[in-house]
């Protein structure tokens, strides 16, 4: 992909934020949210029209109506609109009614299909087509998508990082994933990158903690979900949040709080080691999930649980392994033993228990 350079992005002030509900409901929920965000600080306005949902029967987005209620806010505040496409019918609608941003969900991206006919549909456009990352950590998937736009002479492009499933839940409703945000960001330097808080932290809780870890990343804006009644909302309404708390958080600690370069520097860091560390605790307790099953075994086989040839034979393939690593013979050989040693302990539980 050529990594063209993606200069609409100067023409906000940045960074970039980018606010309003998850779905369009009422005419007077999209006006008085939008009324209650503050254009010194916050220049689009976004909502859904179609809702992707995972279970059937609930609410599915207002619909093409929704998109007339988003030029009333444009008329009536001034903000930009955005809006979230996810076939070509959404594309000739988000066109008609003049959306400035488009987005591609992060379920739409997961599918060549899908992202081909949207690209298709909006061959040449001069708008703005921003890609959220797709469901899963597949940096090639996400890639392609601006790739097949790039293919249909879309020249304003730009990637949202709004986490990813994990196959068992975790802290956050989609984790985050700042290595491999930061790895796209190295090969196209030039190519935008939002944060969508909203969808990584899942709740009003941890919003404004994943906000912080995202700033540290430098990315060029924000996308954050706002309601004018975030409890009664139809979709997502654990994570929305007041459209006013919002512009208080952004007046008197975003856009005020200037950290130093060695402050960003080390936060940036800290984010990524206790993202790796995390995933070291959720890799520990899969490993001892998998020394209770060996137990059941052992007990039903009569085996016994130490097998010290076994246990050999694996610290010297782990060693080679952390070799080329260039991890310490020492430091892996005592991480493994306690690794050991707590797994033997599960299991003369489980045995003894049975
Ligand atoms: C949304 O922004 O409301 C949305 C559905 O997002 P995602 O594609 O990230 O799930
Ligand atoms: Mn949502």
């Amino acid at each position: 992909m050529k990594n063209i350079e993606q200069n609409w992005i100067n023409s906000f002030k940045k960074p970039l934020i980018i606010s309003g509900p998850c779905s369009a409901e009422t005419e007077n929920q999209v006006l008085e949210t939008a009324k209650k965000l503050d254009k010194n600080y916050i220049q689009v306005f976004r909502a859904g029209i179609w809702k992707p949902r995972t279970r059937p029967n609930c609410f599915e987005g207002i619909g093409q109506i929704g998109l007339k209620w988003l030029n009333k806010v444009k008329k009536e505040t001034g903000f930009l609109t955005a809006t979230e496409v996810a076939n070509s019918t959404h594309v000739e609608l988000a066109l008609k009614y003049d959306i400035d941003i488009i987005w591609i969900g992060a379920r739409s991206t997961v599918n060549p299909f899908t992202v081909q006919e949207i690209s298709e549909a909006l061959k040449n456009t001069t708008k703005i087509i921003l890609v959220k990352n797709p469901i899963n950590p597949d940096l090639d998937l996400w890639i392609g998508a601006l790739e097949r736009l790039m293919n249909q002479g879309i020249k304003k492009i730009g990637v949202i990082h709004r986490g990813f499933s994990t196959y068992k839940s975790r802290k956050y409703r989609n984790t985050p994933n700042w290595g491999l945000a930061l790895k796209f960001k190295k090969l196209y330097p030039n190519i935008p990158m939002l944060c969508d808080p909203s969808h990584i932290s899942g709740n009003r809780e941890c919003l404004f903690e994943v906000i912080k870890q995202a700033m540290s990343f430098k990315y060029e804006g924000l996308i954050v979900e706002t309601h004018c009644n975030p409890d009664k909302a139809l979709s997502d309404s654990q994570q929305q949040i007041r459209p006013e708390q919002f512009v208080e958080f952004l007046k008197n600690d975003f856009f005020k709080k200037t950290n130093s370069k060695t402050e960003m520097e080390l936060e940036h860091i800290r984010v990524l080691i206790s993202e790796l560390d995390q995933n070291l605790i959720y890799l520990l307790s899969e490993r001892m999930e998998s020394s209770e099953k060996v137990a059941i075994i052992k007990k039903i086989n009569n085996l016994l649980v130490f097998q010290p040839k076994r246990w050999k034979s694996l610290i010297e393939e782990y060693q080679t392994l952390g070799q080329k690593l260039c991890l310490s013979e020492k430091f892996l050989e005592n991480i493994f033993q306690e690794i050991h040693k707590e797994s033997i302990n599960i299991q003369n539980q489980i045995i003894n228990k049975i």
